[in-house]
């Protein structure tokens, strides 16, 4: 194996009951020097993980029986391994990045197995080097945070409110936000957005801009802020709403 390897103990869990699927996976995963386990149903994947704690899960959302949402939510209950979703419609992806199920990616099939594996070197990248990378966004506010209004985003704590109501955001979300509380007003593209809030930019798809933005407005109107925060530039993109 070349030094680029993963560590051996670096175990990865495949929850897929697609055989050809999960055999494509399996097989690229294995290439790039990852330990590969696969699960066909929900509750084999839950035996299969106490199993073998593995350091990565890769998890289908529509599995016969359990769900990969119920999966999902059961191994966050014990674990904070990272959690990265196969979804195959456009209904999961809003699911996927709406509900806090603690979920760290998402691909949408059909992918490459390059696109995946890359994936899941980000996240593990990610979740490796936690607080010593700069990752996001121009923030250019100190240590007090950022404040747009009623928006209050702080980068260190990576905690973000509205008139004082926490907000529950996923990473994305919160870099959305944190990059809108930066510079209110300014028209970004979704190419843009990409760029500064994803890890990964080559790899995703300007959809996946839309559902987190989707997402980010509708725990905002939860938090009881008003509809036009964040505008829509038809064809453009999207900026934060300078009065808000
Ligand atoms: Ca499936």
């Amino acid at each position: 194996m070349s030094s680029a390897s993963p560590p051996p103990s670096c175990r990865v869990l495949v929850v897929e009951d697609e055989p050809s699927i999960a055999e494509n996976i399996e097989y690229s995963l294995r290439t790039e020097g990852f330990e590969v386990a696969v699960a066909g149903t929900g509750e084999e994947a839950l035996e299969r993980f106490a199993e073998i704690a593995p350091a990565f899960l890769i998890l289908d959302v529509g599995l016969p029986g359990m769900s990969g949402f119920d999966v999902c939510r059961e191994i966050r209950h014990r674990s904070a391994v990272p959690i990265l979703f196969l979804t195959a419609r456009e209904g999961e992806i809003d699911r996927v990045v709406g509900l806090e199920l603690g979920a760290d990616d998402y691909v949408v099939k059909p992918f490459s197995p390059r696109e995946l594996t890359a994936r899941v070197r980000a996240i593990l990248r990610r979740s490796a080097g936690t607080a010593t990378s700069s990752t996001s966004a121009p923030a250019d506010a100190g240590s007090a945070g950022l404040r747009v209004g009623k928006l209050a985003v702080d980068p260190e704590r990576r905690r973000a409110s509205w008139d004082g109501v926490t907000l529950n955001l996923s990473r994305y979300e919160f870099g959305l936000a944190e990059v809108f509380a930066a510079h209110p007003g300014r028209v970004y593209t979704r190419d843009q957005l990409m760029d500064l809030v994803w890890d990964e930019p080559e790899a995703s798809l300007d959809r996946t801009v839309d559902a987190h933005i989707k997402s980010l407005r509708a725990k905002l109107r939860e938090a009881g802020a008003p509809d036009d925060l964040i505008v829509t530039h038809r064809g453009v993109g999207y900026s934060w709403k300078e009065t808000g």
